[in-house]
């Protein structure tokens, strides 16, 4: 089966053939036949979703007409959307309501997007399988004996299951990029800034990016228009250049595009049958008169360090507000001190754990100097190799992880080769540089993805650029079979 996109259904609901409705109530059709068994869900409101659906018919009905207007759309759960839970993945956060709308969620509403399902995700975003939801694992609908991938685990498999064309994820370090290239969809994450953090539950603050999901990057355009640009409560974002090339969007010229690969993601960690589709993606690129040569980022085997000791030092600072005080979870305890450590005992995961016991102690005095600072100086050195690549280059593709899904518990019980999977993903989010995931085949009967880098604010360009290779290529039209 081939997929529908976003833009086949919004050319529907344009003609008056499709009304919003009839797609909300497929997608309620599709969760409720589906998640038994892949788990992407945790919380959804169907009347509220028709009761939205219906007023986006009565604006197209009135003949207005935007990009995502009647859409469905899925948010991971560590996004606010007011009067639903957003537990974040955690114990600690378990039912807990949002008080108020994201911004990112708040411009979609505004522009008509109808908001399905709350997506299941590792605990605060803290995973590249998802496996550490606190409400169990979402399942790879390409084999639900493997990971999806993660953190945006359940809002990449609602793309890629069909519960709905649209889905947005969070991406620290990889999160929408390599559940994209597990799951066979397509991933922005933006250039840090472009979409506001307002209302995306921190994990690590400079690190952190709303990314939206699809089939397709002229999909991602349409969500992208309606939701970027600068936002007065939160002071690091900014307007996105070229935002009226998006919708719609139209494929990039490839001749004489300068596509650098890096001669540090292709080393020996590569699995081979990845390193094909890689190949023959490139030569898609080459055919069309696109020019590869090698660089050099020679700072790249810092990334994976240099990633983990920022991230768990920012980590360990945000999520000391989940104490029992003021929100979530609270434990029944004696004093105030052992109330605070019971409740954050009994309601944060391992993982999460971890993080924060690594940061704290990263940040701690003697140690933040030899730590914390000196990832600081590698994550300058990171961002400046990038730099330098563009001096010579338009973009850099790469792999998105040196493999396919892996089996349930591959990697659980050895938290290092859980965190070398993200050893391609975390190096553009150190730069704050926009990168994408896009579907690049198939290899032992499992996707895997391409990745394209650009400089900041180049986001549209790489939008242009993946839809010109799908103009060229059916890999992200392929859909899992989900039967018996
Ligand atoms: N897998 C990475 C981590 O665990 C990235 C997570 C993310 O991007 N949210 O930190």
């Amino acid at each position: 089966m081939t997929v529908s996109t976003a833009a086949d259904w919004r050319e529907g609901l344009d003609a008056g053939d499709l009304s919003s409705e009839a797609l909300v109530r497929a997608s309620f059709d599709r969760m409720r036949r589906l998640d038994g068994r892949l788990h992407a869900i945790l919380a959804m409101d169907e009347d509220r979703s028709l009761q939205l659906a219906r007023r986006a018919d009565a604006r197209l009905r009135a003949g207005e007409r935007s990009p995502v207007l009647g859409l469905p759309i899925v948010f991971k759960d560590n996004l606010h959307w007011s009067g639903l839970q957003v537990s974040c993945g955690s114990r600690i956060l378990a039912g807990y309501q949002a008080p108020y709308d994201a911004t990112v969620v708040e411009r979609l509403l505004a522009a008509g997007a109808v908001p399905v399902a709350k997506a299941n995700l590792d605990e605060f975003a803290m995973g590249s399988s998802g496996e550490y939801s606190a409400f169990g694992s979402t399942r790879n609908p390409w084999d639900t004996d493997r990971v999806p991938g993660g953190s945006s685990s359940g809002s990449v498999v609602a793309v890629s299951a069909g519960y709905a064309p649209l889905a947005l994820g969070s991406d620290t370090g990889g999160s929408v990029r390599l559940p994209a290239s597990f799951c066979n969809v397509t991933a922005l994450r933006p250039t840090y800034g472009v979409l506001s953090r307002y209302g995306l539950t921190a994990m690590a603050s400079s690190l952190d990016q709303v990314g939206p999901i699809a089939a397709t990057a002229a999909d991602i355009a349409l969500t992208l228009g309606a939701m970027a640009g600068r936002d007065p409560r939160d002071s690091t974002s900014v307007d996105l250049p070229g935002m009226d090339r998006l919708a719609p969007l139209r494929p990039g010229n490839l001749r004489g595009l300068r596509i650098g690969l890096p001669v540090e993601y292709f080393g020996d960690g590569l699995e081979p049958g990845v390193r094909d589709l890689l190949d023959a993606a490139l030569q898609v690129f080459a055919a069309q008169g696109a020019e590869i040569r090698e660089v050099s980022l020679p700072h790249t085997r810092y990334a994976i360090d240099t990633y983990y000791l920022l991230c768990t030092s920012e980590v360990s600072s945000n999520l000391s507000r989940f104490d029992g005080v003021r929100f979530g979870h609270r434990a029944a305890a004696g004093s105030l001190p052992e109330m605070i450590a019971e409740t954050r005992d009994q309601g944060l995961g391992m993982e999460v754990k971890r993080r924060i016991l690594l940061g704290a102690f990263c940040l701690s005095r003697g140690y933040y100097d030899a730590f914390y600072l000196k990832a600081l100086k590698a994550r300058t050195l990171i961002a400046e190799d990038f730099r330098r690549a563009f001096e010579s280059v338009d973009i850099l593709a790469t792999p998105v992880s040196p493999g396919i899904a892996f089996p349930f518990g591959a990697k659980t019980d050895d938290p290092l080769a859980m965190y070398l999977a993200d050893a391609f993903t975390v190096t553009a989010p150190l730069a704050g540089i926009p990168c994408l995931s896009m579907p690049a085949g198939f290899t032992a009967g499992l996707p895997a993805g391409i990745q394209l880098i650009g400089p900041a604010f180049s986001d549209v360009m790489l939008l242009e650029t993946a839809h010109a290779f799908q103009s060229l290529t059916r890999h992200h039209l392929e859909t899992p079979s989900l039967s018996a």
